[in-house]
């Protein structure tokens, strides 16, 4: 449906006038009229205006079978019917027991609990707490003498796990959180695997020397497995994750595996651990969880965690912690539709296969000038603009390089994000080939245009 330039010209108005974007600088978006998204088509967005543009980011990671599917609609309009929302505090409902059950069904074996809340950073941080908790409330053993000691965490340089103060404050990435250091509890960073891309045993090394010095104190360390994704998708080493799972074994440290992103299918399997053969003390969830549809985040763990917090209610070892909308029913509906959609015979395989075909197509960047790395796991990549491959010289910040690809993708009918100079690619996962070749050719046509 199209709208009236002037019903147009009005939602830029009110926009421009009551509207504070995220992760936006004003400044710059007050200069131009906002793209209004009003419709969306499989793995299609449509303007105002009636302008059809391929989701290439999968608005925002999210975006898992395509917009409008008729089978997560269908899920939705039948819970509609029933109720839109009812509390888990002191309630249940068949909706999130259910999908408890099927998340448990998929996820790493040693997992055996799941925790609802609404988002990535709340997933994170419910998990936090959780560690952190466990340990106060575990007795000591001879491995972990002094369990009351563990306050700290452990977090990747370059990560990313959320926006809200706790999971700043295991975040590592110094443009989006530096400002706040004051007012977070202290992290020990572990180095970015990614800058050890070909030194495995190096990287594993000084992890391990980290380790040895602050075990005693961390509760837990927090990883993004295989690709570090906001920081500008920096993909991991293989190996990185299962050494890192070892360490936290031989030292008592919980591991606590952040798949907000990863999750659902993105790498190619359903869950990055996967790779790896990976049982994280925790398991956090998100984005993809609900196809895309509604906010909704899962936070699993062990049976072993769960019962260091079950006990006589005198002896305060609950959990007290609850977000008002955990769990709610609508989105529970379309998350489990959602994992209906991944057991379609054929889905893994098709997936598999376009994968291979995405890596293909990008193949013709690899020598191009002005691109100084490709990194790709599954459907999740990175294109990194350089100014001078040959010198490794980057961009300047100012120069918004990255910005002013994507922005010129639009006009090739396709819409990306850049985190910085590198372009992401992160396509709904029900793309197809031709979309694949669309999105692969927008941004070369681009890059060549933005660079001449
Ligand atoms: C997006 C993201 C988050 C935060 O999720 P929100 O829903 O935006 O709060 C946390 N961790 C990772 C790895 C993410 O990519």
């Amino acid at each position: 449906m199209t709208h009236t330039p002037e019903k147009i010209q009005q939602w830029v108005k009110w926009d421009h006038d009551f509207h504070w974007h995220p992760f936006t600088q004003t400044k710059i978006w007050e200069k131009q009229d906002p793209l209004i998204i009003t419709e969306g088509d499989g793995n299609f967005l449509i303007d105002a205006h009636g302008k059809r543009y391929l989701d290439g980011v999968s608005s925002l990671w999210t975006n898992v079978h395509g917009h409008n599917h008729a089978v997560l609609n269908q899920a939705l309009q039948n819970q509609l019917g029933k109720i839109a929302h009812t509390t888990l505090l002191g309630l249940a409902h068949p909706g999130s027991i259910e999908l408890a059950k099927d998340l448990i069904a998929i996820a790493p074996k040693n997992l055996g609990k799941v925790f609802f809340s609404d988002n990535g950073s709340t997933a994170v941080e419910v998990a936090l707490k959780m560690a952190f908790q466990y340990w106060q409330q575990t007795p000591a053993t001879a491995q972990v003498p002094h369990p009351k000691l563990k306050h700290k965490f452990m977090s990747l340089e370059h990560g990313y796990h959320g926006d809200t103060l706790g999971s700043v404050s295991v975040g590592g990435i110094g443009i989006f959180h530096e400002v706040y250091r004051p007012l977070l509890f202290g992290s020990i960073q572990l180095p970015s695997p990614h800058a050890y891309r070909d030194r495995l045993p190096l990287l594993l090394e000084k992890t391990e020397e980290i380790f040895k010095k602050f075990h005693t104190a961390v509760a837990a360390v927090v990883v993004e497995p295989k690709m570090q994704g906001a920081s500008g998708m920096r993909n991991a080493p293989d190996g990185y994750l299962k050494g890192l799972e070892k360490l936290c074994r031989q030292y008592g440290v919980l591991l606590i595996a952040d798949e907000v992103a990863t999750g659902f299918g993105r790498t190619g399997k359903m869950f990055a651990c996967e790779w790896e053969g990976v049982e994280p003390d925790f398991l956090c969830l998100a984005k993809g969880i609900t196809g895309g549809y509604l906010p909704l985040a899962a936070t699993l763990t062990t049976n072993q965690i769960y019962s260091a917090f079950y006990a006589d209610p005198s002896e305060f070892k609950t959990f007290f912690h609850g977000h008002t909308y955990t769990g709610n029913p609508l989105a529970c509906a379309v998350a489990l539709a959602n994992l209906g959609l991944f057991r379609q015979t054929g889905f893994w395989d098709s997936l598999t296969e376009k994968i291979a075909v995405l890596e293909e197509k990008l193949a013709v960047l690899k020598d191009h000038p002005h691109v100084g790395d490709i990194r790709q796991v599954g459907f999740m990549v990175g294109i990194e603009i350089v100014k001078d491959r040959a010198a490794k010289l980057s961009f300047s910040y100012e120069q918004m390089t990255g910005y002013k690809i994507c922005m010129k993708a639009r006009e090739h009918g396709v819409l990306i994000r850049p985190l910085g100079d590198v372009i992401v690619l992160m396509p709904p996962l029900s793309i197809t080939v031709e979309e694949i070749d669309l999105l692969v050719s927008a941004v070369v046509k681009s890059l060549s245009a933005v660079l001449a």
